[in-house]
């Protein structure tokens, strides 16, 4: 393994930036009604706002229940726009789109939203950049930038749940069915505004987007604490656990946060939110030529996994630029998915859609690439035309 690419710190604590405006999917129901009495308005307007906003309506002109006189004003108050589409990339004949956001800030995220036959799944970022390190990933190498708060999560969903209602990805109008939290960032690392978003997800209509709980996953390096901290929550949503690696010695190096806490304990803590929620969980396994990807690690991954109640999605890598790695070819792949399912343990191989904006699993750097240094603490400039994306995930 290349020096230079485990070299990067891990870093827990975002640095601190100017916080994005106050807005109304930040609050709880009864802030949100406060802070419109505040205003001098009736406490029902909150809930007229949030109707407004999980529905995708932006425009103050389009909320004819609020008086005219009053829409603008509410509006700037509670519904500040925070993401401001910078462009749109697509894949897949359009039915793969991936979004270049810039904050109030200058920081840059990226979603993406991909339409299958029968599901439609938003991929989305939980913080500008990611403070885990792991070498093969894009993000990763680009450092952290700052956790996103609640409503700058929330909107990706909301405006991939408006893309679909409003018939922008070819298929007509659909529905949005599934988020996964596998964009920019490490979900777990920002705790509280990720748990502030599964609400919303998760809360029916008009409050929330009415996903179901296992269409909503979210993906972790193993931050153990927080994940036994999500097992208390009574949530049932999907669990997935980047793993990668069989053993310790070789998950130390392609996921840092091994050396804090190992796979024993990772799969302890996964194992325990199964028990509870009755669930299997992802182990998430990104298939790297001659790192990871030979037959005894999948012997190895097999006898770990043979009775815990998990599946393996298998990533064939997506090599980010610099990375001297690259994918395994077919037969390692067949081989690999051959042993762990002769071991008992349900395996499937991930598609990969929208690679070729880089809009796969790992290829988001959107901040790295716009502003040319890695990592951060100071605001991006503003965006550039013709800068190329980063990317990020795909699945469903
Ligand atoms: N921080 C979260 C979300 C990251 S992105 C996590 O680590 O789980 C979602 C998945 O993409 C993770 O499993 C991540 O390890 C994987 N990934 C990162 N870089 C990749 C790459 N270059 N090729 C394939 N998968 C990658």
């Amino acid at each position: 393994m290349d020096d230079a690419m485990t070299a990067l710190p891990l870093v827990f604590d975002a640095p601190r930036r100017t916080k994005p405006p106050r807005h109304l999917a930040d609050l709880t129901r009864d802030e949100a009604r406060a802070a419109v009495t505040e205003l001098g308005q009736p406490a029902f307007r909150a809930d007229q706002l949030a109707r407004h906003f999980y529905a995708g309506v932006t425009d103050p002109a389009q909320m004819t229940d609020v008086p005219a006189a009053v829409r603008e004003d509410l509006a700037a108050a509670l519904l500040p726009g925070l993401l401001t589409p910078v462009r749109h990339q697509s894949a897949d004949g359009g039915r793969t789109r991936k979004t270049l956001w810039r904050l109030h800030d200058g920081a840059l995220v990226e979603s993406v939203l991909m339409r299958y036959p029968e599901r439609a799944t938003v991929c989305i970022s939980s913080q500008a950049g990611c403070g885990m390190a792991c070498p093969f990933c894009a993000t990763g190498q680009s450092g952290l930038t700052r956790n996103l708060s609640a409503a700058e999560i929330i909107g990706q969903a909301v405006a991939a749940a408006a893309a679909m209602a409003n018939g922008e990805i070819p298929g007509g109008p659909g529905r949005l069915s599934n988020v996964v939290f596998m964009g920019m960032g490490e979900p777990l690392a920002n705790y509280a505004r990720v748990r502030k978003t599964l609400d919303a997800l998760l809360t029916p209509a008009p409050h929330g987007l009415g996903l179901a709980q296992r269409s909503v996953t979210v993906s972790t390096v193993g931050l153990v604490p927080a994940i036994r901290k999500l097992t208390e929550e009574g949530l049932n949503v999907t669990l997935a656990v980047s793993l990668h690696a069989p053993d310790d010695e070789l998950r130390d190096t392609l996921v840092p946060i091994n050396t804090r806490w190992n796979v024993g304990e990772v799969l302890e803590a996964a194992d325990a939110y199964a028990r509870r929620t009755g669930r299997r969980y992802s182990i998430e396994y990104a298939l790297i030529r001659d790192v990871n990807d030979q037959p005894f690690r999948a012997d190895l991954l097999g006898r770990l996994l043979a009775k815990r109640l998990a599946h393996v999605n298998l990533i064939p890598l997506n090599p980010t630029p610099g990375s001297q790695w690259d994918a395994s070819p077919l037969p390692a792949q067949r081989e690999f998915v051959a042993r762990l399912r002769a071991a008992g343990v349900p395996t499937t191989v991930r598609d990969t859609r929208g690679s070729d904006i880089d809009g796969a699993c790992g290829q988001l750097a959107a901040a790295d690439q716009v502003d040319g240094v890695p990592s951060v603490a100071v605001p991006v400039p503003a965006v550039e035309e013709g800068v190329a994306l980063g990317a990020e995930s795909d699945q469903g």
